[in-house]
């Protein structure tokens, strides 16, 4: 995991790809257009173009008849301006012939309606039929262009999301399940606990996917789903892919991610990639409290850099407004540079927007663009584009670094997916993505990197381990956390933990099930308070960990007994006043702490504040940093780059402390205190 560095994504070409979606097919009746796009690319410092993506209906406008003459003139202008492409297949949008002609390829949902032709994600998973005519586009694609000098990755699909529910995906779910089950359906009742509502099954013809005029209470058959749902995607995935990988083995692959949906088990995926890829579209909306939304911008990059330990691509964000959001706020100036560089900060190779040209129609043109309707470039947003190209230009140094994270946090999907399904402890705002931010946003605040990994992830190379409402604990995982302990690792979990297990039956010896021996605690009840309602916290005077003083609890509450853990915190209200809030518990050369409730955030900071310091947790610049203020480092072998973010609308003072850096954007010395402005950024290198 601790390579020191990774060679270019894309091969011998040690430079940010710095571009976007680009959609010449739009311009047909004007190729005059492409000519002034790539004139304008150059004046951007742009070299890399997304192109095919939803291009079917120009590629192939009546079945088996293919019309590539444009897509060869684009690839040409690519070559003679030296432009890098980022190919896609064209599969997440389909023409109105495949559909007219094969209905199976159109998507059903949940109430077993087929949809009309239109949108997006239409498509059915399992259809033999789409996968042929994919397969087909695919092939002829990559026999085209795979060897062109200028394709550089695939992108596949985009952004993949949603399920369909039509016949033939309902006999792939039934086959699946046979799998998953061995061919025993009494074993998929106990794992279902079907003599509840006397939903037992026997015959598998008889098990249908959830549905609002169905079934959609067995938590057991809704998880399994969810868990189809991600494995026909990938399937879908790889019979794309199939042609690509066969014709062009060199070339990467990658599917891009939409920023924090949890629909598919995004991890699950990463592992068919070459690279990963995402798409970020931040909420940085200029009010006094908008910089929190950074933490889980940040979260997400950290959460897409640990899926293959590697620099990812960032593949879409918005060069100036998002034309979706109930408020489609300007970008502020110099907001633009700050989010990109967090990105990098968080491992992203790459800058790619969403879009380069705006569309003179449809629902995405009033979305930001490089390019505007009125195709000058003495626009504001073109020229923070142009001002961002250049300061990507001079970091080529930083492509292909790497992070150091010593801290693990599993934010895990399966577990995410039965947390929402539950039905109590609290039914309003389940906040398992909200309270995972929460954990991680002390380290976000104090610059020290973080991996956000699945349960399956390995723990070795973290000191700290953190898992916040592991409500479900699958086979295996207690084991190893317990080895990570006994290691000499540190464990942090929360209320909420250890309940169930894979197929969501509850643990019977006591919650936190698996994790009870290893917490030393005995989790009785698990309170849920109002929205307005808190609960105070009291630190023992002595507790070592950095506590002091009441805090406050909201959301949950965990009626903890100690059994061999100690007590560090108690409540200080409600007919629990005494019991434990924080405990921890000695194994082998580590320990595990149990946190009982939703704590404050002066409680999550004086924490692991103290975890911090006393393991010795690098911090980017070994000084603690303004609120609204983070900072993340990128190694390349001894190199260090430090990425400096200010997410507040005020200008922050930073010390930098006893070290001397070189601000690579300005090139110039810089040491002592120094003034960030306003959503300003530096990139600082240590000089020797
Ligand atoms: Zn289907």
């Amino acid at each position: 995991m601790n390579q020191s560095s990774f060679a270019p994504i894309v091969r011998d070409y040690p430079h940010f790809l710095h571009g976007g979606d680009y959609n010449p097919e739009q311009w047909m009746a004007t190729p005059e257009v492409w000519d002034e796009d790539f004139r304008l690319l150059k004046e951007a410092h742009c070299n890399t173009l997304t192109v095919g993506v939803f291009s079917w209906a120009a590629l192939e406008p009546e079945e088996g008849r293919f019309t590539f003459d444009w897509l060869d003139t684009i690839f040409q202008k690519a070559l003679d301006n030296e432009v890098r492409i980022i190919l896609a297949t064209p599969t997440a949008a389909r023409p109105a012939w495949l559909a007219a002609k094969y209905p199976e390829v159109l998507r059903v949902d949940s109430q077993r309606r087929r949809q009309l032709w239109g949108g997006r994600h239409n498509h059915c998973l399992t259809s033999p039929i789409y996968r042929q005519k994919a397969d087909i586009i695919n092939t002829l694609l990559a026999q085209r262009y795979g060897q062109h000098p200028m394709t550089s990755v695939w992108h596949v699909n985009n952004e993949y999301n949603g399920e369909c529910h039509c016949p033939l995906c309902q006999n792939a779910f039934r086959v699946w399940l046979q799998t998953r089950y061995n061919n025993d359906l009494d074993a998929l009742n106990r794992a279902y606990w079907a003599g509840f509502w006397s939903h037992t099954y026997t015959n598998w013809e008889q098990i249908e996917s959830p549905s609002p005029i169905g079934e959609r209470q067995v938590h057991g058959l809704n998880l399994d789903w969810k868990r189809f749902t991600t494995d026909q995607t990938i399937a879908f995935f790889r019979a794309e892919s199939k042609p690509l990988r066969e014709i062009t083995p060199d070339i990467p692959i990658t599917t891009n991610y939409i920023g924090g949906y949890a629909g598919l088990d995004y991890y699950k995926i990463a592992r068919e990639l070459d690279v990963v890829s995402w798409d970020s579209y931040p909420d940085y909306h200029d009010r006094e409290d908008s910089w929190r939304s950074a933490i889980f911008v940040s979260f997400l990059h950290a959460q897409r850099r640990a899926m293959l330990g590697k620099p990812f691509l960032l593949m879409e964000c918005s060069p100036g407004v998002q034309n979706y959001k109930p408020f489609c706020k300007l970008k502020r100036p110099g907001l633009h540079l700050t989010e990109c560089l967090q990105s990098v900060a968080g491992g992203a190779d790459s800058i790619l927007y969403f879009q380069w040209r705006k569309s003179l129609g449809s629902v995405e043109k009033f979305h930001g663009a490089v390019v505007d309707h009125y195709a000058t470039s003495e626009t504001r947003v073109f020229a923070e584009v142009a001002e961002l190209g250049r300061v990507l230009e001079s970091l080529n140094d930083v492509v292909g670094s790497t992070h150091r994270a010593q801290v693990g946090i599993i934010y895990d999907y399966e577990n995410r997916w039965a947390i929402e399904d539950s039905a109590g402890p609290r039914n309003k705002d389940k906040a398992y993505a909200e309270v995972c931010t929460e954990h991680y946003r002390p380290f976000w605040q104090a610059g020290v990197s973080c991996d956000i990994i699945s349960e399956d992830h390995s723990f070795d190379n973290y000191k700290l381990l953190i898992a916040p409402m592991l409500y479900m604990v699958r086979p295996g995982v207690a084991e190893r956390i317990e080895q990570f302990v006994k290691n000499g690792g540190t464990f942090i979990t929360t209320f909420l933990s250890g309940l169930t297990n894979e197929t969501d039956l509850c643990f019977q010896n006591g919650f936190p099930g698996p994790l009870r021996e290893l917490t030393g605690v005995w989790a009785e009840e698990i309170d849920a308070l109002y929205d307005d309602e808190s609960v105070p916290v009291e630190a023992n005077p002595d507790n070592g960990y950095g506590l002091s003083g009441t805090y406050q609890a909201k959301t949950y509450c965990d009626l903890l007994h100690a059994e061999s853990a100690q007590v560090l915190a108690t409540y200080g209200a409600q007919f629990y006043a005494g019991k434990p809030a924080l405990t921890v518990n000695n194994v082998g050369a580590g320990r595990a702490f149990y946190m009982a409730s939703r704590n404050d955030t002066r409680f999550t900071t004086d924490f692991y504040t103290h975890l911090i310091d006393e393991l010795g947790l690098r911090r980017a610049l070994g000084v603690a940093l303004p609120e609204g203020v983070t900072a993340d480092v990128r190694f390349a072998g001894d190199r260090e780059f430090i990425f400096l973010l200010n997410f507040r609308r005020e200008a922050q003072t930073v010390e930098l402390g006893a070290q001397s850096y070189t601000d690579r954007i300005s090139g110039q010395p810089i040491s002592g205190t120094t003034i960030l402005p306003a959503y300003g950024s530096m990139v600082l290198e240590p000089q020797p």
